[in-house]
């Protein structure tokens, strides 16, 4: 093979390589994309559920905390500095036993509100 032929056969090899690449990629992200479409709707049916039932039943329980916030911000009421159940001081909760009342708060330490929702419940929550 002389340098032209050789040229040519390059040439030739690459117009080649790059048709069989191009439709390989093609194919590849056409196979990956109905892939990735499938996975991601898939994905997002899963987390939306997972978004949907969890906000059900949180939401009584982040709108009771809000509002006890918005409370305690606006001087209405008022967060005890020591736990309601044994006294202690630290870092204090504001606990609701009905969110539906979310001004009626019982201060507790971290460990006693800890506590509390094991017992009434087997699961830390944050309300
Ligand atoms: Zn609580
Ligand atoms: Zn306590």
């Amino acid at each position: 093979m002389d340098k032209e032929e050789r040229k040519a056969y390059n040439k030739k090899y690459y117009i080649e390589h790059k048709a069989t690449a191009d439709a390989y990629n093609k194919k590849y992200y056409q196979d990956h994309k109905s892939e990735r479409v499938a996975y991601n709707k898939a994905y997002n049916a899963l987390h939306k559920t997972e978004i949907i039932v969890y906000n059900k039943a949180h939401s009584k329980e982040y709108k009771a905390r809000y509002i006890m916030n918005r409370a305690i911000s606006r001087g209405m009421l008022i967060k005890l500095e020591v736990c309601s159940n044994c006294n202690q001081g630290g870092k204090i909760e504001g606990h609701h036993e009905d969110y539906d009342k979310p001004l009626e708060v019982t201060w507790l330490c971290v460990q006693c509100h800890n506590l509390h929702h094991v017992e009434r419940r087997g699961m830390r929550h944050d309300g």
